[in-house]
C-alpha cells in the first residue's frame, strides 16, 4: 500500500484525488498539493475519505523537495502545467521518489512541446533506480496503450495510424475549452505535423480536414489535422509505421471564435505593456474564460478517442478500430468533472497503479507504449474508461 502526492489540483487532480481515493487498497495516503492551497481543500471535501493537503508553488524546486520530505511519498503524479514538469523531476531525482505526469514539457515562452527534455533525464533516473512515466493521460497516454496492444495481439506490422479525438459534448456556452485555455489554445493555434516516410511534413492550422462517422450515436464529425506529442514517441517506439497522424473534432462556432481572438491578438504569448504592467494576452485571455472545471455541470453529449491501425497480419491487410466512448454526465455524477478531465485522470491514476503495484516498475523514463498494455486495459474495463474494438472496412484516407 502506497503514500502518493499528487500536484495540480485543476480539472484533472480533481479526477485523479477521486480514482485515487477509490482505490484504497493501492492508495493508502494520498496529499493533494497545489499552488492555491483551497483549491485543495475544496476538492478534499468532496472525497469519501480523509486525504492531506498542501500548498506548493511547483516552480520553485527547494519548496518542492521540502514538501516530498515531509510527506514522503513513493512517488508524485503530476497533473500541473506542462511548465513544471522539470522543476517537479529534478525535486523527484533529489528526494529518491517515483514521477508520473500526462504531458510532456513545453517551455512557457515559446509554443513547442517535445520529449527531448524529459528524455534527457533517462541516464539520471535509471541510476537513481527511479522510474519517471510519461504521458499518462488520455492523448498521450491511452491512444499510446492502444497502439501497443494492436501491435501485440493485432498486427505483425503496422503501416499507418490515425487517432482520432472527438469531443461530441455541448456546454451551452458561446465559447469555452475543456481544459486549461492557455495549453489547449497553443496547441490549436499551432501548426499541424504529421510523420511520414520518416519525415515530419507541416501543414499549417486546420488545413486538413476530414469527416468521420463515429459510434454509438455520436456520428460524422469534422476532424482537423494537430501535431501532438505522441507522435513524437509513437514514430520512434514504432519506426515501422510509415504515416502517423492525429485528428482532433471542432464544431464551426468554437472555430469562428478562435479564428476572430487570433485576429485580434488575444492569442499571442508575447508579453504586451497594458496600463503599466506587462502581460500575455493568452493569460489575460484565460481569466475571462470559463473555467474549465465549471463546464462539468453544464456539458452534455459523449466523448470518443480512439486510433484507427493499418497493417497486416499474416500478409494479410487489415484496418482496426479501438476507442472508448465516456458520457460528460455520467463523469459529472461520479467525479463531479466533465469527460475531458475524466479521461486524463483515470489514466493517471491506472498508470500510478501500475508503477506501485509492480506490473509496470522500472528505473529510466518511459512513455506508455513502451510497457506492456494488457494490465492497463484491463484496468480501464474496471475503473471506469471501457474500450471496445472493431475491423473497418475501408482505410481512413
Ligand atoms: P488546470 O488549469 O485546470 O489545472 C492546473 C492546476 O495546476 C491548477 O490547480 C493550478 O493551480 C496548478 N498549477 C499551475 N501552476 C502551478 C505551480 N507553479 N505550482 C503548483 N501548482 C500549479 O489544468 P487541467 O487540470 O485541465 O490539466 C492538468 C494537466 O493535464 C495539464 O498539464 C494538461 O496539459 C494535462 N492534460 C493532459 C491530457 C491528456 O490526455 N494527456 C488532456 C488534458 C489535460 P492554480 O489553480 O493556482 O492555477
Amino acid at each position: 500500500m502506497a503514500n502518493v502526492l499528487i500536484i495540480g489540483a485543476g480539472g484533472v487532480g480533481q479526477v485523479v484525488a477521486h480514482k485515487c481515493a477509490q482505490v484504497e487498497e493501492v492508495f493508502e495516503n494520498i496529499t493533494l498539493a497545489s499552488r492555491t492551497k483551497s483549491k485543495c481543500d475544496k476538492i478534499a471535501d468532496m472525497l469519501p475519505r480523509k486525504i492531506d493537503t498542501a500548498e506548493v508553488d511547483a516552480d520553485d524546486v527547494p519548496q518542492l523537495v521540502k514538501l516530498i520530505e515531509k510527506v514522503k511519498p513513493d512517488m508524485v503524479i503530476n497533473v500541473a502545467l506542462p511548465y513544471q514538469d522539470l522543476h517537479i523531476m529534478d525535486a523527484c531525482l533529489e528526494t529518491g521518489v517515483h514521477y508520473l505526469d500526462t504531458a510532456n514539457y513545453e517551455p512557457p515562452e515559446e509554443a513547442r512541446f517535445e520529449y527531448k527534455w524529459q528524455w534527457a533525464y533517462q541516464d539520471k533516473f535509471e541510476k537513481a533506480g527511479l522510474m519517471a512515466l510519461l504521458g499518462s493521460g488520455f492523448d498521450p497516454g491511452v491512444t499510446s496503450v492502444f497502439t501497443a496492444y494492436a501491435k501485440k495481439h493485432h498486427f505483425d506490422r503496422i503501416r499507418t495510424l490515425d487517432i482520432l479525438d472527438c469531443n461530441a459534448g455541448d456546454h451551452g456556452l458561446p465559447f469555452a475549452t475543456n481544459f486549461n485555455p492557455e495549453i489547449n489554445i497553443r496547441e490549436i493555434t499551432a501548426n499541424g505535423r504529421y510523420w511520414e516516410n520518416g519525415n515530419w511534413i507541416t501543414t499549417k492550422p486546420m488545413e486538413e480536414k476530414r469527416v468521420f462517422d463515429f459510434p454509438e450515436g455520436i456520428g460524422e464529425k469534422d476532424l482537423y489535422l494537430l501535431y501532438h506529442e505522441e507522435l513524437e514517441s509513437l514514430s520512434k517506439h514504432f519506426p515501422e509505421i510509415e504515416r502517423a497522424r492525429f485528428w482532433m473534432t471542432f464544431g464551426p462556432s468554437y472555430l469562428k471564435h478562435l479564428e476572430v481572438l487570433q485576429n485580434v491578438g488575444m492569442t499571442s504569448i508575447e508579453p504586451i505593456e497594458f496600463q503599466g504592467q506587462e502581460i500575455v494576452p493568452i493569460q489575460f485571455l484565460k481569466a475571462v474564460l470559463p473555467d474549465p472545471a465549471s463546464l462539468g455541470p453544464l456539458t452534455k453529449g459523449k466523448t470518443c478517442i480512439g486510433n484507427i491501425v493499418r497493417g497486416t497480419k499474416d500478409g494479410e491487410e487489415k484496418i482496426y478500430y479501438i476507442y472508448n466512448t465516456c458520457d460528460h454526465q455520467a463523469c459529472y455524477k461520479e467525479v463531479q468533472s466533465q469527460a475531458i478531465s475524466y479521461t486524463t485522470g483515470v489514466p493517471a491514476m491506472i498508470g500510478a497503479k501500475m508503477m506501485l503495484e509492480g506490473k509496470w516498475m522500472k528505473p529510466g523514463v518511459w512513455n506508455l507504449e513502451q510497457l506492456d498494455p494488457d494490465p492497463f486495459m484491463d484496468d480501464m474495463n474496471k475503473y471506469g474508461l471501457p474500450w471496445h474494438e472493431t475491423w473497418l472496412d475501408k482505410p481512413f484516407q
